[in-house]
């Protein structure tokens, strides 16, 4: 089959690979009928995550139909068409009983590579996500082998189109759970969202489903801050303003209640901070740019909650912790627990709430990928979600 392949820093293809089979009697193997490239696909395309190793099939975000199963599956059949959460979560464990899917016990047998790095295990097992996350074969392929089927897979029994609920699979439930973690009160609380990603679109969208009041989206990229605008969003260019003062102009001098970081470890941003960030970050001192982050915790509003979908690597220099200590912050993060959210969402979308498609701005082939990585990285060609067809 084809798939995209992780070929070392900066450099993916399109490779033909051995099919998948199933390795165990609760796997599935799914046909791929559409992937995308998420914003998380960039930290492994820069090298930034460690243990990827050359041959990789990337991808975490992806649906289709399912070809075969294993003995032991018992929810799904041949034939079913279903989306895939891009995290693998045995459902039987403690925390999957409890809901942190994300932190699946049984799901990621590389759990305790992280710990030489960290000094504590990772997650749970995702696709296509380097080996200290299982060393599982992603989804921008035409074939999947999915583990634990009979309890990631979500059947889509409607009329849906693939790109009405591809984003179920990640981007939407980490926007969501990203402004769940804010326990917004309805109608008093501003949110602000660093990054207008796809990431930070569904944050926004997600906070204003859920009653913010007003919601403030900060980023760069003139098409992106556009995009949230147009849903009703105030939106700031940190390159134009000070975010800082104008996120207290916007807040009569408190903050934002609620600050979401969408951005993660690759921020860009301008004063020292930044430049050290790059220095270290070059010189492999260290993982994370973190100037998002930083202005999460200086502009947010005493008692207020910062909120980090953004993905982070490894030990950070220079965070501002005495501030949030001060203003009584209180900090949520991680991999988001997409079960957990999916039937939700998949609700609102059939009840016409939300329509995820908003943020595709480019459609194409397995072949087109490797060119589209970048032009999705360098933010060019307006490029905001690139949805892949594996069969075109
Ligand atoms: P993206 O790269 O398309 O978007 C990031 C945006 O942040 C860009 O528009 C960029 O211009 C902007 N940005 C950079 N520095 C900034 C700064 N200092 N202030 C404000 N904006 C800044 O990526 P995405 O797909 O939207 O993903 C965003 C983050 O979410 C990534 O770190 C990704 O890995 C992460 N993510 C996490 C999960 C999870 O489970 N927690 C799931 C999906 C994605
Ligand atoms: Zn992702």
């Amino acid at each position: 089959m084809k798939a995209i392949v992780w070929q070392g820093t900066n450099k993916v293809g399109v490779e033909t690979v051995p099919d998948p089979t199933l390795l165990l009697p609760t796997d599935a193997i799914v046909k791929i009928t559409s992937t995308a490239i998420c914003g998380s696909d960039l930290h492994l395309l820069d090298g930034f995550i460690p243990s990827m190793e050359k041959g990789d099939i990337l991808g975490h975000e992806f649906m289709g139909e399912v070809v075969e199963v294993g003995r032991d599956v018992k929810k799904l059949k041949v034939g079913d068409r279903v989306i895939v959460p891009f995290n693998i979560a045995c459902g039987a464990c403690d925390p999957c009983k409890r809901g942190f899917f994300s932190a699946c016990d049984n799901s990621n047998p590389n759990h305790r590579m992280a710990e030489a790095m960290y000094g504590a295990v990772s997650g749970g097992g995702l696709f296509g996500y380097s080996h200290m996350y299982g060393g599982y074969a992603g989804g921008q392929a035409q074939y999947v082998r999915v583990p634990f089927a009979d309890v990631g897979p979500f059947k889509i029994e409607s009329d849906l189109k693939d790109e009405q609920v591809l984003f179920l699979t990640d981007i939407f439930p980490t926007g969501y759970q990203a402004a769940m973690n804010c326990d917004i009160v309805p109608g008093r609380d501003v949110v602000a969202v660093f990054g207008a990603g796809p990431v930070g679109q569904f944050s926004a969208r997600s906070a204003q489903m859920l009653g913010a009041a007003h919601v403030i989206v900060i980023d760069r990229v003139p098409e992106r801050l556009a995009m949230a605008q147009a849903a009703g969003c105030q939106v700031i260019n940190y390159e134009q303003e000070d975010v800082l003062i104008a996120l207290r102009e916007a807040t009569g001098g408190r903050g934002p209640d609620h600050v979401i970081d969408a951005v993660g470890m690759e921020a860009h941003g301008h004063g020292p901070g930044s430049a050290l960030d790059k220095m270290q970050q070059s010189l492999r001192l260290s993982f994370d740019r973190i100037t998002a982050l930083r202005w999460a915790i200086l502009s947010c509003a005493k008692g207020g909650t910062v909120s980090m979908p953004g993905v982070y690597g490894g030990l950070i220099d220079k965070l501002p912790m005495g501030a949030a200590f001060a203003k009584g912050l209180v900090f949520r993060m991680g991999q988001t627990h997409t079960h957990k959210y999916l039937p939700d969402l998949l609700g609102r979308i059939e009840g016409g709430q939300i329509d995820p498609t908003f943020v595709i701005t480019h459609r194409a082939s397995l072949d087109q990928a490797p060119e589209l990585y970048k032009t999705f990285r360098d933010k060019h060609d307006g490029c905001v979600k690139v949805v892949l067809n594996p069969w075109a």
